[in-house]
């Protein structure tokens, strides 16, 4: 099978123009839905690894090879949990490394990594691809160029467009925005909590309305659904406008 995905992009360079969250979002999901149909909460490893090794990126098709690798390191000898490179003048493929020192027992950071390193082969290995076939050999001695790394700890810098890409890919790809609402609205109705609307009309997950130890539970029961920590989910709930803050 083939993951395809198209979004506005330079067409000569294959690099992204500027997307919105929601663009970022919106190809998140889909590409889950490729994956595994859309309709399990809990993505498996095995599956995304497994079901994302021929991509079709704005028509161009690439390869994914995936492999964990003992004490990744990165081009300075620091450690790393994920990484993905291109090797030009080899075919066409992606090599995405995890850690299996970093990760292992790991799964919740195991998941988020693969799927950060998945938006990363998205968004711009395709430009990799392009830019080392349109350069003379003697240019393509920087093979580290085409490479991007996850450190265990992040820097406190802002992300650049191309981490903030991926990791906005990452949430969607495994907690995405319509599926998240929808489970918490089972859970909601379940809990018989009190419900309360936001400005588009939609459900959200307010401390204020419903107290903040039901949020903690709602909180809770989705990271448990979507095999994601709760700090993840959290992060999401906020980031996607359905809970103005989910922890006290
Ligand atoms: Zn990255």
């Amino acid at each position: 099978m083939t993951i395809v995905l198209d979004y506005p992009h330079d067409t000569s360079s294959h690099q992204p123009l500027m997307l919105s969250a929601r663009d970022v979002w919106r190809l998140g999901e889909e590409a889950r839905s490729q994956v595994n149909g859309g309709c399990e909460l809990c993505v498996n490893f095995t599956q995304l690894t497994a079901r994302t090794r021929n991509l079709r990126i704005n028509g161009l098709e690439f390869k994914t090879c995936w492999a964990f690798e003992p004490d990744l390191r990165d081009d300075r000898n620091r450690p790393v949990i994920g990484a993905i490179g291109y090797v030009p003048k080899g075919p066409r493929a992606a090599i995405m490394c995890l850690s299996s020192t970093a990760l292992v027992g790991r799964e919740a950071l195991t998941m988020s990594t693969a799927a950060h390193e998945l938006g990363h082969a998205v968004f711009d290995v395709p430009g990799w691809i392009i830019a080392a076939e349109k350069s003379p050999d003697e240019d393509l001695e920087e093979a580290h160029c085409y490479r991007s790394v996850i450190r265990r700890h992040r820097a406190a810098k802002p992300p650049s467009i191309a981490e903030w890409r991926a990791n906005e890919f990452m949430g969607a790809f495994l907690a995405p925005p319509k599926l998240l609402r929808w489970q918490m609205t089972k859970i909601m109705r379940e809990l018989k909590l009190p419900k309360k609307f936001g400005g588009d009309g939609e459900l959200v997950l307010d401390a204020a309305r419903v107290g903040f130890a039901e949020v903690e539970t709602v909180v809770d029961e989705l990271a448990k659904a979507f095999g994601l920590n709760i700090g993840f989910i959290e992060y999401r709930l906020v980031r996607y406008g359905i809970a103005p803050r989910a922890a006290p």
